[in-house]
């Protein structure tokens, strides 16, 4: 298996820097979802094109071993555009493959062309290439298309790229991985009146005030403090700058909310409404509220945690973390882990060269990590449907 893995090695390379140099935004991906669904049929998958817009689903089924898995890769690139020189620099301007998803397509295609040649497994595979990870909402689509309906899963993986770690190093962590990436609103309806003769109208702006300074009390003195929970006010609008002798009718408050658990995220939900109401009424004055949940938490699943941490350490040996701090970004795969137990693993991308992370118009997925990323995509497989026992 493994030689042969190496042999694909060159020609995974050359389309990870072709897809790196035609990035495509998210539910644009044409270009690459046709690359992808092409690459998938000449290897002899079953494939499924445009669930969820650009979304691609390539099924592998070997011998009568009754589970299915998916594993889940992400095709978009950012709209921001690339500043380092290399070959296969983007070609596109204003747009980058800046969080290393060219990689991750690339290493699900190279486990694709793998197993489909080895077929060292009993039981169903579904590939699933989606569009639009980066805040457009890729996940939610291919699921609302009905990705479960048509290809049920008993388990559903998810791996990033995370530079600092090696490229033969991975993170494999139970528990929380991703933050909740949630926005809230709040409108304070006061009565406008001159600033002179506050007392004859109602004031959203003291209002506004009082709540801003309260809301850190949220995180600070009512969630468990064992919980993180992070509640920020980002923008404020009211008044205009050029009538300083008008106190306004409207403030508009808006921020994020973020949270490792279902249950924090819920009650941030509630608090700030709570905290914006009660303090209208303080004020006898209005507050309208909206919460708009958009990405929930990514939260490793017990079980499927163990069955990667069995192939991580098949592949990875020593270097395999189980403890790594979870990042405040989040990431829609919490879409797909809501529909069946998931885990979501960080592959190393070596040292962040000239400190360029994710989102940088440096960054660039490192080359060296597709063989190893490649070889936990294929052990994965062979042990998650080999029947062998999941806990080692
Ligand atoms: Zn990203
Ligand atoms: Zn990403």
């Amino acid at each position: 298996m493994s030689d042969l893995i190496d042999a694909d090695l060159p020609f995974l390379t050359d389309l990870r820097r072709g897809l790196h140099a035609h990035p495509e935004l998210g539910f644009e991906e044409e270009r690459t979802s046709a690359i992808v669904a092409n690459l998938l049929e000449e290897a002899g998958l079953e494939v499924h094109r445009g669930l969820g817009g650009t979304g691609v689903v390539g099924t592998l089924r070997c011998g009568n071993g009754p589970r299915s898995i998916g594993l889940r890769a992400d095709m978009d690139a950012l709209a921001m555009p690339e500043t380092a020189d290399r070959p296969w620099k983007s070609t596109v301007p204003g747009k980058m493959h800046a969080c290393g998803h060219d990689g991750h397509t690339t290493l699900l295609l190279g486990a694709a062309r793998a197993l489909a040649k080895t077929r060292n497994f009993s039981g169903t595979v579904h590939f699933i290439f989606q569009p639009a990870e980066e805040g457009r909402g890729g996940a939610k689509r291919m699921v609302e298309d009905g990705l479960f309906r048509l290809f049920p899963c008993d388990a559903v993986y998810g791996l990033h790229n995370m530079p600092g770690l090696d490229p033969d190093e991975m993170a494999v962590v139970e528990g929380p991985q991703l933050a909740s990436s949630d926005s809230w609103r709040v409108t304070f309806r006061g009565t406008g009146t001159h600033g002179a003769k506050p007392h004859l109208g109602r004031d959203p702006i003291t209002a506004a005030g009082a709540f801003l300074s309260a809301l850190q009390t949220i995180p600070g003195r009512v969630v468990d403090p064992l919980q993180p929970a992070v509640v920020s006010a980002c923008s404020v609008q009211a008044g205009d700058p050029k009538a300083l002798n008008v106190i306004p009718d409207l403030v508009e408050i808006g921020g994020t909310a973020r949270a490792y658990s279902p249950e924090v995220r819920d009650q941030l939900k509630a608090e700030i409404g709570r905290l914006a109401q009660g303090t209208a009424q303080m004020f006898a004055i209005a507050a309208d509220y909206t919460y708009i949940r958009r990405i929930p938490p990514v939260i490793n699943h017990p079980d499927t945690t163990q069955r990667a941490l069995g192939a991580a350490r098949d592949v990875f040996g020593e270097k395999v973390r189980t403890a790594f701090p979870p990042s405040t970004a989040g990431d829609d795969f919490a879409y797909f882990a809501g529909e069946a137990p998931g885990c979501y693993v960080w592959l190393g991308n070596g040292p962040a060269v000239d400190g360029a992370l994710h989102h940088n118009t440096a960054y660039d997925f490192n080359d060296a990590a597709i063989g190893p990323g490649v070889r936990f995509w294929v052990r994965l497989v062979e042990r998650e449907l080999s029947g062998e026992a999941a806990h080692d």
